[in-house]
């Protein structure tokens, strides 16, 4: 064969690779190899790192460089519709996808699902505090920013990877969900090809406005049970089910069915998350709010370390980011970690809040920050001490660089509420709890210059603390009989007490949409598996 026959593929079509951040994958060290100079042995490209979701040895996967983008690049984007931007922002990740497919999947994406044109789209609340709603998606909250395209790119990978004339297992994506993430889910995979997903949610854990979400669900291969329980019992049970080998074999075997989780950790979920930073700072560049190559802050209600990870890498892409300030709720351990270097479950008890996609003492991105500061040896070491010790205390030079990038803080129950009422009052802007806790530490830790916070719902979504702080309330008043039953009753009394405000229709027409889930089970193993064993037929 001649050279010319060959094909050769440019160094620029060369896809992004991904090692992990315990370095284990494929029982390799990675840090080693590196040491070494040997040319790197190709970590898994984009469609490997989706698919498997969690990389082997129990580690999160991470890109083994981040691409950047020029000023010029960013300040381009604005005027451009939300789906370019993405597709831009996506080509520079260099995806083993073909480019027309990625184009094509985040149009469909970012299209009239969203309720609003611009799709992300910022506010000026007050003069130089900006707030990015991320909320005008198919379920009223920011977890439909990644979950409209993961489950589109997550068919093209599992097309793409096919062998050819070999059947594609399909894939059951099994949620265990304290609310938001069950519904975007649903969303998101509702009707795509070669997948199918069942949402557990706790009985005792969800909002009945969030339970009509998911039990109204269309599309033919979803399914929804209630498990008996609070959220704890109900993710017990769904783990177990996931993690047991036997129950693994015969969905295998039984129905050419293959099991995978859509969660956070997910690179999946996050790298559609970091096009909403890069295009919010075009935005407020074009508008005049800051001038080109001006640094900005980002204050994000966090839970998972997801949201506020995205950030992170869109700075390292090249946005002008001076703090990324991750705003805790009463579930304080970050805020803690980021005061003190020292991250400690010991002792710390779970606090219900209003802002409950944040109660979380778990934060399993996080990891993936210590891995881009510390490197694996370093994350290998805490996470073993995380796990016997329930603590760990990360080294002078890694906290250094920690504070440099990160400010923290937490706000309470009661001052939540304060700051709903007291920003409606003041700007005339309803926010929800979750986007009020960032709100409210971003007031306290402003400096000179301009700040985005980061909305993360729709007040609807959220309305009993809503009401609750609209009327003065403490955050554990009980609110008037057949109020929390009835989601219509509940919005239309804050629409009274906030009249320039309205609700989403896919919130407000829940209680007429027919019921397709009622079934509840047991928290146990047993009652996950045969209950995905009858909605696979
Ligand atoms: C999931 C969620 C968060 C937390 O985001 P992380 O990526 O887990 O930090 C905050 N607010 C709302 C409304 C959410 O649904």
């Amino acid at each position: 064969m001649t050279p010319s026959g060959l094909l050769v593929p440019s160094l620029t079509m060369l896809p992004m690779r991904y090692t992990d951040t315990r370095g284990l994958a494929n029982g390799l060290q990675f840090d080693d190899v590196r040491a070494g100079g040997a040319a790197a042995l190709a970590g898994p490209a984009f469609t490997d790192v989706l698919i498997k979701g969690l990389a082997p040895g129990g580690g999160l996967f991470v890109p083994e460089s981040v691409p950047a983008l020029t000023l010029e690049e960013i300040l381009a984007l604005a005027g451009l519709p939300y789906a370019t931007r993405a597709a831009r922002i996506f080509a520079k990740w260099k995806l083993d996808l073909p480019s027309e497919t990625v184009e094509t999947l985040l149009a469909e994406a970012y299209g009239d699902n969203f309720d609003v044109s611009e799709v992300a789209p910022l506010r000026e609340v007050r003069p130089g505090m900006h707030v990015l709603e991320l909320w005008h998606g198919p379920t009223a909250a920011f977890k439909d920013m990644a979950l409209q395209v993961m489950p589109r790119l997550f068919g093209a990978a599992l097309e793409a990877r096919a062998e050819p004339g070999a059947s594609i297992p399909d894939y059951l994506v099994l949620v265990a969900t304290s609310g938001d993430t069950g519904k975007a889910a649903l969303e998101g995979f509702a009707g795509r090809p070669h997948t199918r997903i069942a949402v557990f949610y706790p009985r005792q854990g969800v909002s009945e406005l969030q339970r009509r979400q998911m039990v109204t669900q269309g599309g033919a291969n979803v399914a929804v049970f209630g498990v008996e329980g609070n959220f704890d019992d109900c993710q017990s049970a769904v783990k177990a089910a996931f993690n047991d080998p036997d129950f693994n074999a015969q969905l295998l075997r039984r129905h050419n069915v293959k099991l995978t989780s859509a969660n956070s950790i997910n690179w999946g979920r996050l790298l559609p998350q970091v096009i909403y930073y890069v295009s919010a700072y075009a935005d407020l560049a074009a508008s005049g709010a800051v001038s080109a190559g001006e640094a900005v802050d980002f204050c994000v209600p966090t839970g998972n370390f997801g949201n506020i990870l995205a950030g992170y890498y869109a700075k390292r892409m090249g946005v002008p980011i001076a703090r990324l300030i991750c705003a805790s709720n009463e579930n304080r351990v970050l805020a803690d970690f980021l005061e003190t270097g020292i991250y400690d479950l010991s002792g710390r008890v779970f606090v219900n809040t209003p802002s409950p996609s944040m109660d979380i003492l778990i934060s399993s991105n996080l990891e993936r920050a210590l891995f881009e500061l510390a490197g694996a040896a370093s994350v290998r070491h805490w996470m073993e001490q995380l796990r016997q010790t329930g603590s760990f205390s990360v080294d002078a030079e890694t906290f250094a660089r920690l504070s440099d990038l990160f400010a923290g803080g937490f706000v309470s129950n009661s001052e939540t509420l304060r700051t709903i009422a007291r920003v409606h009052g003041e700007e005339g802007y309803l926010l929800d709890p979750h986007s009020a806790v960032a709100w409210r530490l971003a007031e306290t830790m402003r400096e000179d210059r301009a700040l985005v916070v980061v909305g993360t719902a729709h007040w609807a979504k959220f309305g009993a603390d809503v009401l609750r702080a609209l009327e003065g309330r403490q955050p554990d008043d009980p609110l008037p009989v057949g109020l929390l039953e009835h989601p219509g009753k509940m919005l239309a009394k804050i629409l009274e007490l906030a009249p320039g405000e309205s609700v989403p229709r896919a919130l407000s027409d829940l209680e007429g949409r027919p019921v397709r889930f009622d079934e509840t089970i047991a928290g146990t193993a047993e009652a996950v598996e045969a209950a995905v064993a009858r909605s696979l037929g």
